[in-house]
């Protein structure tokens, strides 16, 4: 079956979900958990990472196309058998066996049913997570029906985006820098905790060694103490960053955001931590934040990002989705700033070895691009062995 691609004029729209004509109904729907070991563990300030986990999704429609996604269970690592039981007892039977006009009526759908528990049970975080990784699944499904990849199915002019480096803490930063530079990578991310000089000290070396040829960015995951980070921020303008992320908690104060933001010399960044449409609305119409970093296996999928990010673009600011998962996630990532057109746009790419990722993913990565290429949906098909040997139990 053939169907035609939705117009970017229906992508573009605003506040609405993309709305293609591309009926959906489920046969059945499951998680797939992988638990991958790492060479090493890694401590972030969310906690040890040990291994590299990915909670995934397989949707079946009713002749038999299947279709993956993602929902993002990263911190803490045993979340993923909660939000694995949330898709089987709370979402499979609302989305098996109904007939739908499309994944995004299927995202509303689900949406609107779990909006009594979201609130009664306190977790907006894994109820929107598992939402999403069924429409990510959902929009697989539905672009592999039409033969399309999603990129070019939800309006893309081109299958291949540009990465930045994102560099872990504990990570030798000016070998990592050095190595992403000589790759053809032309934007690097660091990270740091701490106040101004400790954040001073993470970026003059690299601004030493390595120039100002590229751009610069500083991760500080919401970790700076809000008086500090309004009196220090413009010390950092010697780094030349192309951004600033999250100095801030995502629910400290907005004026506290007004304040740093009226300080700043550079944009800030944030977005990934943000789990309802109302969070972007307002971050959107604060005009707080240049950069927008939504994280499409966190809250939305498809159907929430794509008008999203058309919103970004339209005001003008900078759409560079948040991405920490294995193949699929990464994916559904690219393609949805692929399908974004933005015209500085950039898709998160960790340089530390995940091979939830690295293992499952077909696309390649040359001078800093990621070509998605032509293969219809996402362009995921897991090796069955593979996921036979890392699958687990939830
Ligand atoms: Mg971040």
């Amino acid at each position: 079956m053939t169907r035609s691609p939705p117009s970017a004029a229906v992508a573009a729209r605003g506040r609405d979900v993309p709305s293609p004509a591309a009926p959906l109904r489920l046969r059945d729907l499951d998680a797939v958990a992988l638990a991958m070991p790492l060479p090493a563990a890694v401590r972030t300030p969310m906690g040890v990472v040990a291994d590299a986990v990915a909670l995934l999704v397989r949707a079946t429609d009713d002749d038999g196309v299947v279709g993956w996604g993602e929902i993002w269970c990263q911190f803490p690592r045993f979340g993923m058998h909660h939000r694995a039981r949330l898709l089987r007892d709370v979402f499979r039977p609302l989305a098996v066996g109904q007939a739908y006009g499309s994944p995004a009526d299927l995202w509303k759908a689900l949406t609107t049913a779990s909006d009594t528990l979201r609130l009664q049970a306190g977790e907006p975080g894994p109820i929107a997570a598992v939402v999403a990784g069924i429409d990510i699944a959902a929009w697989d499904i539905a672009a592999r029906r039409a033969g399309q990849p999603l990129w070019r199915w939800l309006g893309g002019a081109h299958g291949d985006v540009a990465v930045y480096a994102s560099i872990g803490r504990g990570e030798p930063a000016l070998e990592r820098v050095g190595a992403c530079l000589a790759d053809g990578v032309r934007a690097v991310k660091l990270r740091s905790t701490g106040g101004v000089d400790e954040h001073l000290a993470v970026v003059r070396p690299v601004r030493e060694r390595h120039g100002t040829d590229f751009e610069l960015m500083l991760d500080l995951n919401a970790s700076w103490q809000p008086s500090c980070a309004v009196d220090g921020v413009a010390a950092l303008a010697e780094a030349g960053l192309a951004w600033l992320e999250e100095p801030l908690p995502v629910d400290a104060p907005p004026v506290l955001w007004r304040r740093l933001a009226a300080a700043a010399p550079m944009k800030l960044a944030g977005g990934e931590n943000m789990v309802t449409a109302a969070a972007f609305d307002a971050a959107l119409d604060e005009r707080v934040l240049g950069v927008l970093q939504p994280d499409p296996t966190k809250w939305g999928g498809f159907s929430g990002c794509v008008p999203l990010a058309a919103r970004i673009v339209a005001a003008g600011r900078r759409f560079c989705p948040h991405i920490f998962a294995g193949a699929p996630g990464v994916l559904a990532a690219a393609h949805l700033l692929a399908a974004s057109n933005a015209p500085d746009g950039l898709l998160e790419w960790p340089v530390s070895h995940n091979p939830a990722r690295d293992a499952m993913l077909a696309a390649p990565l040359r001078a800093g691009r990621l070509d998605l290429g032509d293969a219809p949906g996402l362009g995921f098909d897991p090796d069955p062995a593979l996921v036979a040997r890392y699958r687990v139990d939830v």
